[in-house]
Formats: structure tokens, sequence, C-alpha cells
């Protein structure tokens, strides 16, 4: 049988003078590996505190550093064949931890590791194991970067990237060669300080480089804030968001310096992808290079410096940044808090939000509709007012309430309660929940409107909320709670989900259907399996290129519904092309602003489009043939 060896061959005692060489080449080495590190964190410990930022609870926080940072599940998940060639890099550099101590306690002509023992065996056998595995993989990474170029990894090549994978290239081969030669030879001795002076060069890059991702990506995935895109509170009144870069926190600052400039939220980026100012790595980056120039709490301003105000508002909240990086960077709180800066020092001059900010304030809806319209919607569906006594509060939202698509949307929900013999109302009046003016950073506006909604539930503590609208879902849910309590609440694809038994389908399922996944469904909630499984009552499910939490978005969120023309291709047309290319008979959404996105993009690229309905048309479909026709019809 061939036995492959794995220990490395043990060089020849040092000299007294190769001692003290390696001690020298050490402290040089260490020196210029801690002076940036140094002013790294001094720029990450100086910055602003983080508000409300609390290290409890510690299990789900070592549980997502084991998961993300121990089994790169994060990085094998969104890019299998170069995640499994980074996570094997990144176990061969784990196997190596005890090897590499053992490598340099020789100087001091000891080892930590006995070559005969059983322990020993096991961690050599390891080491080679990830020798030959690590050195595919970085060779792998090197040819990706420098010959295939996906675009995504950046237009200029990183001579700092093809110097570290030579490096680590050389060291892990070197390990090997070691494993061939005799113990005590010139051979090994020649080995011994080759290795030394690579790992000592290799050292000072690292926080010169990207490579520092390597120390600070597990602290940041650590400390994250939690939760999904979850924007911080204000810290008082004289709080006015990320203005200039005194207002930069330490979480911030330590994921600015954490990105690995690997591309992914770009990648999957709405706005990028159609061509926007925006780019959600250069954020990041340009914010990490605004604190190596100035470092923290200087008062240079951020709009301008670090992207343009018609970047900022691009963005679409969709999320798909922060689902994406491997390096737990929240995207949303830096751009929420920087529209934040814009809105509260009047920076901001949108006529489109100006508009949509007026509306609100003086007591109207979103859309700008008068109020009167919402009376006579209760009136025709006959709804009947919350009173405490039903079991369901029906929350219609300001698409609801006042978009036609919506109503239709709406009608059908309420067609299904009455099948379902649920008891249910509506409050007397709303406010819109203040999703979009959240998102484009008004805190005062989005405050006022959340305090006169929690005032009505106050007074009307329903057991359950139901709502068609995953905005509403997630603002009542989660953002309320930050003046003290929200309602449950509940989106109709969870609840008509649950009620599947009583929806029996009554029609012949011929056709072809995709589901368009809401970000605020799929991303924010991580409901995916409940929609399709109403969906499934129109016909066969199939699958857009992008679905469930990789999903794209329909170009509504983060306030851009209301905003008026966007630069570059439209997002809600990207959408409807990859949906329109499943071949699908029927497109089914479970948001509103999905549905009036896309139904516009449709109907602007085909004079024919599929048909497009909510799962609760769906639904409603399977127990009333009619109902479909008296929707439509009504407005
Ligand atoms: S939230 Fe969406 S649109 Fe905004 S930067 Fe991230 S990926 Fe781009
Ligand atoms: S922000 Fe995250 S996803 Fe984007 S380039 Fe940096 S590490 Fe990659």
């Amino acid at each position: 049988m061939l036995i492959v060896p794995i220990v490395p061959a043990a060089p020849p005692p040092l000299l007294p003078a190769e001692r003290m060489l390696v001690l020298l080449l050490v402290l040089v080495s260490a020196a210029l590996f801690a002076r940036p590190l140094v002013a790294v964190a001094r720029n990450i410990l100086t910055a602003k505190p983080d508000v409300g930022f609390s290290l409890r609870p510690l299990v789900p926080r070592f549980l997502s550093l084991l998961r993300e940072v121990g089994l790169q599940s994060r990085v094998i998940r969104h890019r299998p064949l170069p995640g499994i060639a980074h996570a094997v890099v990144f176990w061969a550099f784990c196997a190596f931890a005890l090897v590499t101590a053992n490598h340099f306690v020789w100087v001091l002509g000891i080892e930590l590791l006995s070559r005969t023992s059983a322990l020993a065996q096991a961690v050599y056998a390891c080491a080679a194991f990830f020798a030959v595995a690590g050195s595919a993989g970085i060779a792998f990474l090197f040819v990706r970067r420098f010959l295939l170029r996906p675009r995504w990894l950046g237009e200029k090549l990183s001579w700092e990237s093809g110097l570290i994978a030579m490096l680590i290239f050389l060291l892990l081969a070197m390990h090997l060669v070691s494993c061939q030669v005799a113990s005590a030879s010139v051979a090994a001795h020649l080995l011994w300080w080759m290795h030394t002076a690579v790992l000592l060069a290799f050292m000072p890059l690292i926080p010169r480089t990207k490579h520092l991702h390597l120390l600070l990506a597990p602290v940041a995935i650590f400390l994250r804030r939690g939760g999904f895109s979850n924007i911080p509170p204000l810290d008082g009144d004289d709080d006015f968001g990320l203005v200039a870069g005194v207002d930069i926190t330490r979480i911030a600052s330590l994921q600015a310096y954490s990105c690995v400039e690997c591309g992914r939220c770009m990648e999957h980026c709405p706005a990028v992808v159609t061509g926007k100012q925006l780019n959600p790595r250069d954020v990041v980056l340009n914010m990490r290079g605004h604190l190596r120039r100035q470092g923290a709490l200087s008062e240079e301003p951020l709009l301008g410096v670090i992207l343009s105000d018609e970047a900022l508002f691009a963005c679409v909240t969709c999320g798909a940044c922060e689902a994406q990086c491997p390096a737990g960077i929240e995207h949303l709180p830096l751009l929420v808090g920087m529209r934040r800066g814009a809105v509260n020092t009047g920076v901001w001059q949108n006529q489109h939000g100006h508009r949509l900010f007026l509306q609100l304030e003086r007591g109207t809806n979103a859309l700008g509709r008068p109020v009167l319209e919402r009376q006579k919607l209760l009136a025709d569906f006959n709804l009947p007012l919350y009173d405490g006594s039903q079991e369901i509060c029906l929350w219609l939202g300001c698409m609801g309430a006042y978009d036609p698509k919506g109503r239709e949307i709406l009608g059908s929900l309420v067609q299904l309660l009455r099948h379902l013999g649920k008891k249910f109302g509506v409050l007397r009046t709303e406010s819109c929940c203040g999703d979009p003016v959240r998102r484009l950073g008004n805190d005062l506006l989005f405050e006022q409107l959340a305090m006169a909604n929690l005032e009505r539930f106050q007074a009307a503590t329903p057991e359950l909320v139901l709502s068609i609208c995953p905005h509403c879902v997630r603002t009542i849910e989660v953002e309320w709670k930050q003046f003290g309590t929200s309602p449950p609440i509940m989106h109709h694809s969870d609840f008509l989900a649950a009620h599947l038994p009583e929806l029996q389908a009554t029609q012949s399922k011929t056709g072809k259907v995709v589901f368009h996944d809401p970000c605020y469904l799929s991303r924010y909630r991580g409901v995916q399996k409940e929609p399709r499984s109403v969906a499934a009552l129109g016909g066969s499910i199939v699958e857009a290129s992008r679905h469930g939490d990789r999903s794209f978005c329909c170009g509504a969120g983060g306030g851009r519904a209301f905003l008026g023309d966007e630069s570059g291709t439209r997002i809600g047309h990207e959408r409807a092309r990859e949906l329109l290319a499943t071949g699908a008979d029927l497109i089914a959404t479970s948001c509103p602003f999905c549905h009036s996105m896309l139904g516009d993009a449709m109907a602007d690229m085909q004079s024919q489009p599929p048909a497009l309905l909510d799962i609760a048309q769906i639904a409603a479909a399977q127990i009333s043939v009619q109902h479909l026709a008296d929707v439509e019809t009504y407005v």
C-alpha cells in the first residue's frame, strides 16, 4: 500500500544567529501588521456609539458566527462554486493554525506537537488534506479573478489580491513539499526559511488590503445589529441622521472596514442591474475611504462624497444587498440614515417627495386621493366597522383603500373572509402606516402617522389585524414598536395558506403560474412557501430565474413608487421580463405595490400580457367563478 507522507520534515536546530534574525523579522512584521490595525481600531472605537445596541441575546450571535463564519453558509449558498473554493481556503487557514504555531516555536528549539504522537498525526493529516484542497481553491479563485473576471469583482485588477493568492498558494504548496523531504536535511532547512519568509511577508498585507476582512468580518457578523434591514432609532432631537463623518457609528465603521469587495451586493441590486447611479458596494467602500482619509468624527459631509443625492434616492430598500453580503454589512441603515440626513437638513429637494410628505402631513393618504373615497369603499363593499367583538380587524392600507387594483385585491379578500365565515371589521379611519416616509428618511412624519394609528388601535385592541400589503405588515409589526407597542398583524398569504383546505379548487388547473416574491415578504419576513401554496390553486407553479429570497424587486419600495420617473431601465420592466420569460399563463403576486408596478410594466411591454392576479384573487376565483368578473367591473 502506498503511504503518502503527511508530516513535514523537521529542520535542523537553528543557529543562534538565525534565531536572532527570525526574532528581528517577526518584530518588524508584527509592527507593520499592527500599525494600520491600530488606526482602524481607533477609527472604529472613537466613532459614535450605536443607539439602542445590545449584545444580548448572545446565543443567536454565536449561532450566526458558527453558521456564517465557521460553515461559510452565506458564502457558499449564494455563489456555490466560488463559495466552496473560498470556504476551503478559509478552512485551510483554520487547519493550519496549530501547524503554523508549531512552525514558529521551532525558533526556540521546541515543538508544540510531538511529530510521532497520535494528535500530531491527526493534525497533520487534516493539514495535508486542506493543503491540497486549499491550493486548488486558491488557484480557482485566482483564475476566476484574473482570467474569467466577472464584472461584479470590479473593472480594476487588484495586484494585492494576486499577490496574496500567490503567497497563500506558496504556503500550502511548501507545506506539501516539506512532507517529502528528510528531517534535518538542507532541503528541510531551506523550506523552513522560505515558509517563514512568506508568512512574515503575508502578515503586514492583511490590514492594508481587503484581506482585513479575515480579522474583521467575523467581528462584524457577531456584532450585527440584528433583524433584517433594521433601521436604528435616532438619538434624540439633535440626531438628524447620517449627515457628516461625525454621525458614522461604531458598527457602521466596523462594517465599512469589513467589506471583502466581492460585489455580491451589486450583482443583486436592482439599481445597479438597471443602470442607476447607486451601487451598494461603492457606498460601503466610499465610507471606508472617508474613514481612512478623515478618521472618525470628521465634519466632512457624506452626501456628495460617499454617493450623490440621485444615487441615494434610487434605492428601493429591497434588501438584496444585505441578504447577500457575506461580511455582515447592513446597507439599509446606511442608506436610510443618509436619506434622514438629506431630508432633515433640507438638502433633498424633490417635488414628488415633497408632495408625498405634504399629503400625509395634511392627513390624506400616500396616493393623494380624497379621504371620502375610503368611506365610499366601506359602503360599496358593505364593510362593517371594527367594534372589538370581531376576531379580525382588516387593515385597508393606502393601496387597499384608494388604488383601483388594490381595491380589487381587497374585495377578493373580503369575499374569502365571508366565505370562511370570519367575523371582521375595519377601522373607521386609517392613516398611512408610514412605510414610504420612513424609508425616505422623514422620521418626524413617520412618528406622527404611527402614533395616530396606534391611538386608533389602542381604542380597538384587536386580536388580529389582517393586511394585503407586506409593506404595511413590516412597518406595523416591526417599526411601530419603536413607539412602545404594535397590534398583532398577519399578511393575507399566511392567512390564506392556513385556510387552504377550506378553499378547495373547483376550477381545473391547466396553466402555469409564476409567483413573484415581494421583497418585503420573501426577504424581510422569509415567507415564500405560503403564497406559493395559494398561487398553486391557479395552476402548476413555475419559477422565475430569481425567486424566493433572491427575488428581484418590482421597483416600488423605499418610497420609489411615489417619486416619479427613474433613470436607466425601469426596475419593473426588468422584473416583468424575467416573469414573462417563464412562459407562465398567470403571474401571481401578493403585494398591491408589486401588482401595480408589474401591471404597468407588462402593459408597456405586450399588447396581450398574461393574466396578473393577487393570490387573494386566485383563491377567490375558486369559490366564485363570477367573482373575478365582479371585481373587474368595480372601481
Ligand atoms: S436595498 Fe436594494 S436597491 Fe437598495 S442598495 Fe440594496 S440592493 Fe440596491
Ligand atoms: S458590501 Fe458585502 S456583498 Fe458588497 S462587496 Fe462588500 S462584502 Fe461583498
